[in-house]
């Protein structure tokens, strides 16, 4: 299972992976959005940070992934930073007071804050929205609930990435996205992208 430090490091990962991706995302923002989705991911991730280090030696994945879920909740503007906290903030829930996170608590803390995503954005799976990587992120999870951690994060970012491919084949239906209609067509959602950098990231950090 994943302790407090390893959850720690895939935090940090995914920060130092949104920074080095920041500028593409916000090209993509620009093509699909309003462009500020690269600027709204770094600010949570910036946030994040600050509360990492004010988290205790001795914290759990629990506090290290409510301290992200608080960061995204609270500091960040944009449609996404409420959406990413609430996944965090389910992830954190399930993750309870144990001190290592398994592989079925990360998988129903993603089914949780997929289902707790949808009914605040109401964005069903096709849409062109995060939904199409955390929804096949989360089945992958479940399909390998007994499967060391490693193995259920790599197949959670091999699905996530998946959906980001679907999600440039999709006109988008929600967000600002959808005032574009088809001239997003083509260009994969950059909700989807940060979706897919999270489970990504946690490769190398779990063993
Ligand atoms: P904003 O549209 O407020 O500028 P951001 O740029 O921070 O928001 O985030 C854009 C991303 O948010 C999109 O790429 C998409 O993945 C996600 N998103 C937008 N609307 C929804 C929704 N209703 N449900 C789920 N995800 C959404
Ligand atoms: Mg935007
Ligand atoms: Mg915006």
């Amino acid at each position: 299972a994943l302790d407090g430090a390893r959850t720690r490091e895939w935090a940090e990962r995914f920060a130092a992976s949104v920074y080095a991706t920041e500028a593409e995302l916000t090209a993509l923002d620009q093509q699909a959005g309003d462009g500020d989705f690269g600027a709204n991911l770094a600010a949570g991730v910036g946030a994040a940070a600050l509360l990492l280090d004010r988290a205790a030696d001795s914290a759990g994945p629990a506090e290290y992934l409510g301290a992200m879920a608080t960061a995204f909740l609270d500091e960040v503007g944009g449609t996404s930073g409420p959406l990413f906290g609430l996944l965090f903030q389910a992830l954190s829930r399930a993750a309870g007071a144990g001190s290592g996170l398994t592989a079925d608590a990360l998988a129903t803390g993603a089914a949780q804050g997929l289902a707790a995503i949808r009914r605040v954005g109401d964005a069903a799976p096709g849409d062109k929205t995060l939904v199409d990587a955390l929804a096949p992120a989360a089945a992958a999870l479940r399909t390998a609930q007994d499967a060391p951690p490693a193995t259920a994060l790599a197949a959670a970012a091999d699905g996530a990435w998946l959906g980001v491919r679907e999600t440039a084949s999709q006109a988008a239906r929600m967000g600002r996205a959808s005032y574009l209609g088809e001239r997003a067509t083509g260009v994969p959602d950059p909700g989807a992208v940060g979706v897919a950098l999270f489970f990504a990231s946690a490769a190398g950090t779990v063993r």
